[in-house]
């Protein structure tokens, strides 16, 4: 049968959304999520150096796709006068193999399907808020930019004035949002290693991929 869809309203008891919260929690981990929590928005670390490190050094994505700086141009206060205006997000994690976040990992053809499964995991977490009656759930994706995940191979539609080839699955990340997703994750007690080209798989446990959607 299909499922009826809740009637909006804008008076959504302190309770109600606590409990919807929790619920979009339990989703994100039917989904696959490693783990998941729900955070008051006061969670939230916003910081321009997260930001700097999308021009330095100057990450190869910049400028090649929607969701990215340049064309993704929310200034940071952007971004704090918009949580501001959230009461929690639904924090996502998931555990990757280290394999998938080492080794040939700047290769655009190296697979990473775990950044793939947590943009699909925040999509969904965001269309079932969206259904509830939370049309301003908002999401954000982890890891790399929408283009390595789904446009490695072509050139972002989006930049040239056309619909995203992906409009229902794409987000910003949270560091192109000058998220501070490290701090975030460390904060709530989730491990999180810095990788990079050095890092060899069997020096850390897991890579991690990270999500948030504010409802
Ligand atoms: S078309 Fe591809 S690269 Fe461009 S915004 Fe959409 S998913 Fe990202």
């Amino acid at each position: 049968m299909v499922e009826e869809i809740r009637e909006f309203s804008e008076n959504v008891s302190d309770e109600k959304l606590e409990t919807d919260v929790e619920k979009y929690v339990d989703l994100a981990k039917e989904l696959g999520a490693t783990d998941a929590k729900r955070i008051s928005t006061d969670m939230i670390i916003v910081d321009e150096r997260v930001r700097a490190r999308c021009y330095s050094p100057r990450c190869p994505y910049y400028g090649t796709n929607l969701n990215c700086p340049p064309q993704f141009d929310w200034d940071l206060d952007k971004t704090r006068e918009i949580v501001s205006k959230y009461r929690y997000g639904v924090f996502i994690m998931l555990q990757v193999p280290p394999e998938e976040q080492t080794g040939d990992y700047d290769n655009p053809k190296h697979p990473v399907p775990g950044a793939r499964k947590m943009y699909e995991i925040v999509a969904k977490v965001q269309s079932a808020a969206f259904y509830d009656g939370y049309p301003l759930a908002l999401g954000f994706a982890g890891g790399p930019s929408c283009k390595r995940v789904f446009c490695s191979a072509v050139e972002c539609k989006g930049i040239k004035g056309e619909r995203c080839r992906m409009a229902l699955k794409s987000n910003p990340t949270m560091h192109s949002a000058g998220m501070d997703a490290y701090s975030m994750a460390s904060k709530v007690g989730w491990k999180i290693y810095p990788i990079g080209k050095k890092t060899e798989p069997s020096q850390i446990k897991h890579g991690l991929e990270l999500g948030l959607v504010l409802i």
